[in-house]
């Protein structure tokens, strides 16, 4: 099995932290998405030991929101002693509606309107990452309207092509995100920074990109920022306090991809960044890190029941499921491969080859295509794997799908987190 909390009970069913997923579809119905407690917190507690360990004691784990934004993981991941990233006012309300602190907020973003940011220093968020010029200015004269003074990272572009797929890759100088370092507009947008009244900039900030498993892009991105910090100090005499590389570690999806040594990771970052501040005399800033997969990701599977099986002579088979790509639209936007499961019949031989087709009016509409599960049968229970990251947060009401319920277990029992959405809660703001 791909993880260790997932189970086979005497009946042959999947069972999940210890419970049988076929009781969670009875009583919660399906689609639904169940996400593990103990798998979570075990993430964040692997983040903030490691940062603590190679880091030091000020360094801090920032959890990416929008990998799983709702209101019940605001309190476990506060409790675990971490910080979270939002990247838009409805994320900041989420997490503030949850009770989490605004100051260990930072908020990122690449348009944040004049609203926005109104709404961000007004709430006093802990800090802004500054995307560009324009939110610089907009920043720093409504920081003077509000009479306060907002710290800040700076983002920046730090030119590296990390092999992950190109709607996930943030970090090549072309990117939308950030001001990048090899054209020199990143110079512009520090000095001015410096020059504003009504900020403080405490460092920069990069992230390379997503499902990342090479180390390279990382180091790399550590020196080319420690190298740009030295410049600019040597330049302006600016000191960064904090250094914030982003997220972006893999995760496994399935049996192909690694299982990557996340400590063994953090370490060799917090090594190559010592050696350059060392090499360059820089102090080395406060580190913080932005984990949203690798934090939520393999905590999460969703059940589906099947309507059976439909074989296309000669071509291929489809099991069709009661979701699709309104759940989970990762397979039709980036192909992402995932483990799929027959939750209903885990004594039998996975010997059926098969697409996972959803129940959208879209041929893209597919959850897994050339699998092999136990054969089917109309009202099975199909269980898709590492689906806490990017499937809930991501889900819409194509076809006029609610969207499902997700229960959160812990120590063998199961909670609603998320109710499901009501035919009248989709209409609710139509006049
Ligand atoms: C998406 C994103 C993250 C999180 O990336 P993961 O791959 O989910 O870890 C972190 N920081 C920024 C700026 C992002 O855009």
């Amino acid at each position: 099995m791909l993880y260790s909390n997932l189970g086979i009970n005497e009946k042959g069913h999947l069972t999940v932290g210890g419970i049988d997923t076929a009781d969670l579809a009875a009583e919660y119905g399906t689609p639904l998405y169940v996400m593990d407690e103990d798998v979570l917190r075990a993430n964040c507690r692997t983040y903030v030991q490691a940062m603590h360990n190679f880091f030091g004691e000020h360094a801090a784990p920032l959890y990416a929101s929008k990998a799983l934004c709702f209101k019940g993981i605001y309190p476990i991941i506060e409790s675990e002693g971490m910080f979270a990233d939002v990247v838009s006012p409805g994320e900041v309300y989420t997490a503030l509606a949850a009770g989490f602190p605004a100051e260990k907020l930072f908020f990122h973003g690449t348009n944040k309107t004049d609203e926005d940011i109104r709404y961000g220093v007004s709430s006093g968020i802990g800090r802004f990452v500054v995307d560009n010029i324009n939110e610089l200015r907009s920043l720093d004269r409504i920081a003077g309207e509000l009479g306060k003074k907002q710290k800040l990272l700076l983002r920046l572009t730090v030119g590296l092509d990390p092999h992950t797929l190109e709607a996930i890759n943030t970090g090549r100088v072309d990117s939308q995100f950030g001001v990048p370092i090899d054209t020199g507009q990143a110079d512009e947008f520090v000095r001015e920074a410096l020059a504003c009244e009504n900020i403080e900039v405490t460092g920069f900030h990069s992230h390379v990109g997503s499902q990342i498993f090479e180390s390279d892009s990382f180091n790399r991105q550590v020196e080319i920022l420690a190298g740009y910090a030295a410049k600019m100090k040597e330049e302006t005499g600016f000191v960064i306090k904090e250094l914030n590389i982003g997220g972006g570690l893999g995760v496994r999806y399935t049996e192909a991809d690694p299982l990557l040594d996340i400590p063994g990771r953090i370490a060799e970052i917090a090594s190559h960044l010592k050696n350059e501040c060392e090499r360059l005399g820089l102090d080395v800033p406060r580190v913080f890190m932005e984990p949203g997969r690798s934090i939520v990701a393999n905590a999460g599977l969703t059940l589906y029941t099947t309507g059976g099986t439909k074989e296309v002579k000669g071509y291929r088979n489809y099991v069709t499921v009661d979701g699709g790509m309104a759940d989970n639209p990762r397979y039709a936007l980036y192909k992402s491969e995932y483990t799929v499961l027959n939750a209903s019949r885990m004594d039998d031989v996975a010997d059926y080859e098969c697409s996972i087709a959803g129940r959208c009016c879209e041929s893209g509409d597919r959850i897994a295509e050339f699998i092999k599960i136990a054969e089917p049968e109309r009202g099975d229970i199909i269980a898709v794997l590492t689906t806490g990251a990017y499937n809930y947060s991501m889900a819409s009401n194509y076809n006029r799908l609610p969207r499902p319920a997700m229960v959160m277990i812990s120590g063998g029992s199961a909670r609603l987190v998320i109710r499901r959405e009501s035919f009248e809660d989709m209409i609710r703001n139509e006049l």
